[in-house]
């Protein structure tokens, strides 16, 4: 892929006014500034974590260069190629700021001393007067597993709380617990240039086109080979116009579609019962269970025509290397864990998990999605993918870290149940660490008055953020190119990054900071770590004989295999690609199937709300958005949000193309365009979630979760639309809130002002 060969020149770039918050964009020229070393290095914007070049000079990062690694084969994606433009952001955090009168007083600078000692001194007080778990940490995935392993074990070591927890609660936990309980390990079993061997991929619930759009490579190259495609969404997303058959579920029901094509290899005895006999257990309750989904009772309950749904089985059920690709459109669902488990009873059924180029694959979306949830700073999770709750493994965690067993702390709050503990008052203060909930959280209303209880609020961050303008503490953290380190890429595939410039102004990177307020706790001989690698070394040692086994694996092997695969037990060892091709990772070796029944979603449509309203992403922003929407080509290709509604449901309620509507939930509303487009289904309606304050669908969503993993049902809900036939109204909760002082620097429009006036202007000069 050609570079963009637009450089970004901090201190020229931007002609930032903060009293208008008008911003000019001049484009300079690469003949400007030459490189004086290339970085070697991953995009740290989803899963793939492509790999990449960051062009440096005088210690500047000042563009970038696609890396031929093996499963991006020297692409980007266009937001891998402008990523570096949020190194030398003018918005970055510089420094540690406070608000020394209360909440009502505007966040102004401090220093570090003044701000740790601050918020020490409180965690002291809160602690000594309401119990260790009055303090909490809700931490983040776009972080180094260096970031995420010492977040559990500052958490639980540090401050002594059980409430830990991070916001990959949000994304992949449906997934990782199907995976868990199916296989004995929650991974995807094969490496992405796998993709390539399979004859038939079928891909449910991922608009995979502009989610991971180097994934699609791999896609291309099946389908070069012959491979079929059949897409399982309810829009015709881009790589729905490409398959052969496109199943539009109504969202919610993908399960009918899953069993009805299980039943179809079982009636054209497609199952590999040799298979089934030696490598799985439960097979008897769901070939029972999926008698009922016949073509036509999936046509009632999932809304697709009976004889697609055939053809779809048919392609399915004759393959020789079938693939299962699927995201959040399934997983962000109250029964999202089930939905997993039904494609794996599909997969398992014709015997296709642990071959090559086929089974079935999680696409994990967050940047270090992967690692994050294995290194121990999930609420019921140690290193190395330990439980909390088992004897054994907490004697050997406490032994890493040099504590009595007793005093490590039990299993806290989910992220989605720590907001229901602030609003009780049952947390009393909490460390936010790369996470934006008041965007990510569904009912985001609610979010925001139990973040209002808290006192401090602790944010660390690189960028203002909807959440750090309620922070009492904002301490400023580091991008993922300041800070050496590793993270975990969707396949398992354990890689490193690179320090490519120093943190600007006063910053510092995440860990420093929680090695400081551990020191500050009276926890310093703790986290006596002087460098990233260092912690990288005790989390060898603390995910030694778990699953996720990182113990073999060496930042120089890194280098030198292009990665490493966990799990990886001796230095010695290559690592492992393909996981289960010969036995499963539970004692017995065998894979456990379950019986599912499709079930409705948390919220039918009525008569008050007829639509289903469903969220995703779009290819040019980045989760909450709060670091795509700052850089200028990706804030300009998609600066505000839209609703897509279809024709035959417009037509009715007076909707034409770009009027400005208002769609309406029972938990609010927001106003927003309307894009009559025919690619999604008559019921349903979609929206972008990558947006802020009143332009944020989060208002909207419901926080209703899945019961066991605690994942919220973002993928639909009951919803009306109707035209507005006055200008918009502005305003909101929390956009009343703002002052001129602690409005972000990042908010794009002022407020009052319409989003169109505050569209970013590129200069001719
Ligand atoms: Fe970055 Fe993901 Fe795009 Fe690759 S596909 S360049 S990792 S955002």
């Amino acid at each position: 892929m050609s570079v963009n060969k637009d450089i970004f020149e901090p201190d020229r770039s931007f002609n930032y006014d903060l009293q208008t918050e008008n911003r000019t964009f001049i484009e300079w020229h690469e003949a400007d500034r030459v490189p004086d070393k290339l970085v070697d290095t991953h995009c740290a914007f989803c899963g793939v974590q492509c790999g990449m070049y960051l062009k440096v000079a005088d210690g500047h990062v000042i563009g970038v260069e696609p890396r031929d690694y093996p499963h991006n084969l020297g692409s980007l994606c266009p937001k891998g190629v402008v990523a570096y433009q949020q190194v030398e952001h003018p918005d970055r955090l510089r420094y540690p700021m406070m608000r020394r009168n209360g909440r009502s007083s505007p966040l102004e600078r401090v220093s570090w001393d003044e701000a740790l000692d601050h918020v020490t001194s409180r965690w002291r007080a809160i602690q000594a007067e309401h119990g260790n778990d009055a303090v909490a940490v809700y931490s983040g995935s776009s972080m180094t597993n260096e970031k995420c392993y010492l977040a559990g074990k500052f958490a639980r070591v540090g401050l002594r709380t059980r409430h830990v927890d991070y916001n990959g609660r949000l994304c992949m936990s449906s997934s990782a617990a199907a995976y868990a309980a199916a296989f004995g390990i929650d991974r995807a079993p094969l490496p992405m240039p796998d993709i390539e061997l399979s004859d038939c991929i079928v891909v449910d619930g991922t608009n995979v086109a502009e989610c991971f759009p180097i994934v699609m490579q791999w896609i291309w190259r099946a389908r070069d080979r012959g491979a079929r495609l059949i897409v399982i969404d309810p829009r015709e997303t881009p790589i729905a116009r490409t398959a052969d058959i496109w199943l539009a579920v109504r969202p919610g029901y993908d399960i009918a579609i899953v069993n009805a094509m299980l039943r179809h290899v079982i009636h054209t005895g497609r199952t590999d019962d040799a298979y089934i006999a030696e490598r799985t257990a439960g097979w008897d309750a769901v070939r029972e269970a999926v008698e009922p989904y016949t073509p036509e009772m999936a046509e009632r309950v999932a809304g697709i025509p009976a004889e697609r749904l055939l053809a779809a089985a048919e392609l399915y059920a004759r393959a020789k290397a079938p693939l299962i690709l699927h995201g959040k459109g399934i997983e962000h669902s109250t029964h999202g864990v089930d939905n997993c488990q039904a494609l794996i009873n599909l997969a398992l059924a014709r015997g296709m998990v642990g071959k090559p180029g086929a089974g079935t694959m999680m696409l994990t979306g967050q940047g270090n999605g992967q690692g994050g949830r294995e290194v121990g700073q999930k609420a019921a999770q140690l290193p190395g993918y330990r439980h909390i709750d088992v004897p054994e493994d907490r004697e050997y965690i406490a032994g890493v870290w040099g504590i009595p067993e007793a005093e490590l702390p039990g299993e806290g709050a989910a992220a989605t149940e720590m907001v229901h503990l602030m609003a009780s008052g049952e947390i009393k203060s909490c460390m936010i660490m790369c996470s934006n909930l008041m965007v990510s959280l569904p009912d985001n209303a609610v979010v925001q008055r139990a973040l209002e209880q808290l006192e401090p609020l602790v944010v660390i961050d690189f960028f203002m953020s909807q959440t750090a303008e309620l922070a009492d503490v904002v301490l400023p953290g580091t991008v993922w190119c300041e800070d050496e380190g590793t993270t975990t890429n969707l396949e398992g595939r354990v890689i490193r990054i690179k320090s490519a410039a120093a943190p600007p102004g006063e910053a510092r990177t995440d860990w420093e900071i929680m090695c400081a307020i551990a020191d500050r706790m009276g926890r310093g001989a703790f986290f006596p770590f002087r460098t990233a690698r260092e912690i990288f070394d005790e989390l060898r040692v603390a995910s030694k004989g778990g699953h996720a086994d990182y113990y073999g694996i060496t930042w120089e092997k890194i280098d030198a295999q292009q990665g490493v695969f966990w799990p990886c037990p001796t230095l010695d060892h290559p690592g492992t690609p393909r996981l289960f091709t010969e036995r499963f990772a539970h004692p017995d070796g065998r894979a456990r199937m379950r019986p599912i029944a499709h079930q409705p979603p948390a919220e039918e449509p009525s008569e008050d709300y007829p639509f289903r309203l469903t969220s995703g992403r779009v290819v040019y922003h980045y989760l909450s958005g709060n670091q795509t929407r700052r850089i200028g080509f990706l804030f300009e290709q998609a600066p505000e949000p839209w609703v897509e509604i279809h024709p035959r449901a417009a037509e009715p309620l007076g909707i034409h193309d770009q009027d400005r509507v208002r769609v309406r939930t029972p938990r609010g509303s927001m106003e927003l365009k309307a894009l009559v487009v025919p690619t999604v289904r008559p019921d349903t309606i979609f929206i972008p979630f990558h947006y802020s304050h009143e332009q944020s669908v989060n208002q909207l969503t419901n926080p209703a979760v899945e019961p066991g993993v605690k994942i919220p049902e973002y993928k639909v809900c009951a919803a009306a639309v109707e035209r507005l036939d006055v200008a918009p109204a502005t305003g909101g909760a929390a956009v009343e809130n703002l002052t001129a002082e602690n409005r972000p620097a990042m908010f794009p429009y002022t407020v009052g002002e319409t989003k169109a006036a505050a569209k970013p202007q590129r200069s001719a000069s």
